[in-house]
């Protein structure tokens, strides 16, 4: 069956996670109509909440990370009475060395007198405001911090940390693409040291997460916008007019432009036909597999008891997990008050084989490994495995071209609207959307 679109004064967007969300409600703000397919029954996509009994489990995002421009946009949509700061105790961050978790200094002075780092490295940290290196084109985010820092930085706190933000391999990510603000500070100040200082201090952002769950966000804002759900679209061809949009249900929509929040790897199946060279290049960004674990023990039976945000693993410490938020620490209503709720990573861009075993063995693998890290002596109360077959997408030698077609297929009428395009955090997402909605003709 062929339709014309009933939608032709509204825009019409596919996918209804953070990015197609955002981009509907901050439309609205300036008048202009939307309507969005969705392939899932929910809204959100990668933003998903699990209420079980007493134990929430964020399987996905577990906070937001708001500058003054996402705080308003919050504020707008009156999700402000729902906002949930993490505990205090969250600033302290741990990284698992020897096999013991150790705190990371956050101030110079902390730096200077903990033995977190060596000597050389110390001195190597306080002198980069004067260190006049310059890096290659297209530099890996590791090399960029060995030539500012040290390779130890690298090893023991970068490679651990990229890990936990884009399940990456910070050998494999390019820095002016993951990190662009890094080799601005370089740029611009001739420090990143500087860089960090001064935005620092013009910038503040703080972490939130929202009450029952990061998915309220999700709700919340699907309320305010029309979302169809169960509507996976199926393909995108061209025509004279425009674009004929196809449901999986076999109905089609007439089109002259369309708005597409979807990973690249379904940007790359819609449009496999139509414009297939450029559909090549987009399935080649690389999502790697990830196992997010929730477990939690009885408070009474663990050793080592958690008091901060988490523990990352450095890839040399040859730990299964990657890396833990200690949820009860940071959001204390997420399990009930006599336990400690975990909330582990297993797999990503350097341990893809981890993420592919099978869920029981991976579960055992955590439980026995959080048992001897913590010393606990009993064993979990609950658990409970969300694997991502694609998780994150990685902003490596594959996104600049990938970056490139969306820009072509811009001009088309075709807007690719999501993570792999204009930042992986759900900040990124929200920023995006509010400025394309102002831009919008
Ligand atoms: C495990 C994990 C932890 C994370 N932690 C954090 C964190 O703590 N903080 C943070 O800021 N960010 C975090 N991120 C990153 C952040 O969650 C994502 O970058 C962001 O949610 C992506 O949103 P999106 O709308 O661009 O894409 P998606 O969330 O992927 O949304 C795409 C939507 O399109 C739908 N769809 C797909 N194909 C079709 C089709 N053919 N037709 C119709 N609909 C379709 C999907 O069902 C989905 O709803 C995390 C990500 C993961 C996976």
């Amino acid at each position: 069956m062929v339709t014309s679109s009933p939608f032709q004064q509204e825009v019409l967007i596919v996918g209804a996670g953070i990015s197609g969300l955002s981009l509907a409600v901050a439309l609205k703000q300036r008048g202009i109509g939307s309507v969005i397919f969705e392939a899932t029954s929910a809204p959100g996509g990668n933003m998903r909440t699990v209420q079980l009994g007493n134990y929430r489990f964020d399987t996905g995002p577990n906070s937001l990370l708001a500058n003054a421009s996402t705080y308003q946009f919050l504020a707008d949509i009156g999700a402000i009475d729902q906002l949930v700061p993490p505990a205090a105790v969250s600033k302290k961050r741990f990284i698992l060395l020897e096999g013991k978790p150790r705190l990371l200094p956050s101030s110079p002075l902390a730096l200077i007198f903990s033995n977190f780092f060596s000597w050389q490295t110390k001195w190597r940290i306080l002198t980069e405001f004067f260190r006049k290196n310059k890096g290659e084109e297209k530099e890996s985010l590791a090399n960029f911090v060995r030539r500012r820092f040290s390779a130890e930085v690298v090893e023991k706190v970068l490679k651990p940390f990229v890990a936990g933000i884009y399940a990456g391999d910070a050998e494999a990510l390019l820095v002016s693409e993951a990190f662009p603000q890094l080799v601005e500070y370089e740029q611009q100040y001739g420090s990143v040291l500087r860089g960090l200082v001064k935005a620092g201090a013009k910038q503040r952002r703080r972490s939130y997460s929202f009450q029952k769950g990061m998915q309220t966000l999700a709700h919340l804002l699907a309320q305010k916008v029309t979302v169809h759900y169960n509507r996976p679209v199926a393909s995108l061809e061209r025509t004279k007019q425009g674009f004929q949009l196809a449901f999986a249900s076999g109905e089609c929509l007439h089109v002259k432009k369309v708005v597409l929040a979807l990973p690249a790897y379904q940007v790359a199946k819609l449009l496999s036909r139509a414009y297939p060279e450029m559909a090549t290049t987009l399935a080649k960004v690389s999502y790697p597999p990830l196992c997010v674990v929730h477990t939690a023990f009885e408070k009474n039976k663990v050793g080592y008891l958690p008091n901060g945000f988490g523990l990352l693993h450095p890839p040399m410490e040859g730990t299964f997990i990657a890396g833990s938020i200690w949820s009860s620490c940071v959001f204390p209503d997420s399990c009930p008050p006599s336990e400690v709720l975990f909330t582990n990573f297993v797999g990503g861009a350097m341990f893809a084989q981890h993420a592919m075993l099978p869920q029981e063995e991976i579960v055992k693998k955590v439980v026995e490994e959080l048992r001897r890290i913590y010393r606990i002596t009993a064993p979990a109360t609950v658990t409970y495995l969300t694997r991502w077959e694609k998780s994150i997408p990685q902003y490596d030698q594959h996104i600049t071209a990938a970056k490139h077609v969306a820009a072509t297929l811009r001009k088309e009428g075709i807007i690719c609207h999501s993570n792999w395009v204009h930042g992986i955090s759900l900040a990124d997402c929200i920023t995006a959307s509010i400025e394309l909605a102002k831009k919008w003709e």
